[in-house]
């Protein structure tokens, strides 16, 4: 039996914001990618496959309704709607969800959640979006990330933005990344087939910057029998992984916190 707390799908890197710390580095990407809907489809596939059952089944991005195509792969995921517990969506608010989209999610009901990254003046669809889930009676969080820092979501953001091994000795990386958020959670992370235990790890991987070890990820579409696939999987959490070393998530409770999604100016 094979489950986890959290599953975040990728649709893409593409984001509406330019923010000087984001924690997935989405700036850094000249060419920020995007799966095609067959794409997500065949990961959402193989994901049941392997998995008995998800607790949350995510899409996160980048600013994931840029995508104008995640209807169909909505829809899709109901034909494994008795193996998984929430569909959740994380948006920036900036822009709303094409009507195809929307009637989609909607028709979720109670198992919907929208998560809004709320950066004020930013967010401009905000209001229209939380309007839409007050009508249609659906559960949505906003994370404030705007007005003074200490007033934000978890104190505001951390800076993760090194993308180097920050040379810290092994038994703090180990003790450091047991106790991660991205750990307790079990959130996984998948983009075009490649399984990841984290977002760090995920992003880290596919900007080059961070190559990961056997072991730190999983290709869902290369042919490894299932179960091995499996047992790579269960020893995710195990131990830390090349992108621990990488990572200031790990020091979260102690680490320096800075208002979140100052803008960079783009080239
Ligand atoms: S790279 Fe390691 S420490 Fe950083 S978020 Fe992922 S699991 Fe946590």
């Amino acid at each position: 039996m094979l489950k986890t707390k959290r599953m975040s799908i990728v649709p893409t890197f593409v984001c509406t914001l330019r923010c000087r710390l984001c924690s997935n580095h989405m700036p850094e990407f000249e060419h920020p990618p995007k799966a095609s809907a067959e794409e997500m489809m065949a990961d959402i596939d193989a994901l049941f496959a392997l998995f008995d059952h998800i607790e949350w089944l995510q899409f996160v991005g980048g600013e994931i309704f840029t995508h104008r195509g995640l209807d169909e792969v909505f829809d899709y995921c109901r034909r494994y709607d008795a193996r998984f517990d929430r569909l959740i969506v994380e948006t920036n608010a900036t822009v709303l969800p094409t009507e195809a989209e929307l009637r989609s999610l909607l028709s979720y009901g109670g198992k919907l959640k929208v998560m809004i990254s709320d950066y004020g003046e930013l967010s401009k669809a905000r209001d229209a979006f939380v309007d839409v889930c007050e009508k249609n009676g659906i559960e949505y969080v906003l994370k404030r990330y705007h007005g003074d820092p200490e007033s934000q979501h978890f104190g505001g953001w951390i800076d993760n933005t090194a993308c180097r091994d920050l040379l810290e000795p092994d038994d703090y990386v180990t003790r450091q990344a047991a106790q991660c958020a991205q750990v307790r959670l079990e959130n996984m992370h998948v983009f075009r087939g490649k399984l990841h235990r984290c977002s760090n790890s995920l992003f880290l991987s596919e900007l080059g910057v961070c190559v990961p070890n056997r072991g730190d990820f999983v290709d869902l579409h290369d042919g490894t029998p299932p179960e091995e696939q499996r047992e790579i999987i269960r020893r995710f959490y195990e131990y830390p992984r090349k992108s621990c070393h990488y990572c200031t998530w790990k020091s979260g409770d102690s680490a320096e916190r800075f208002g979140a999604a100052e803008q960079e100016r783009r080239a």
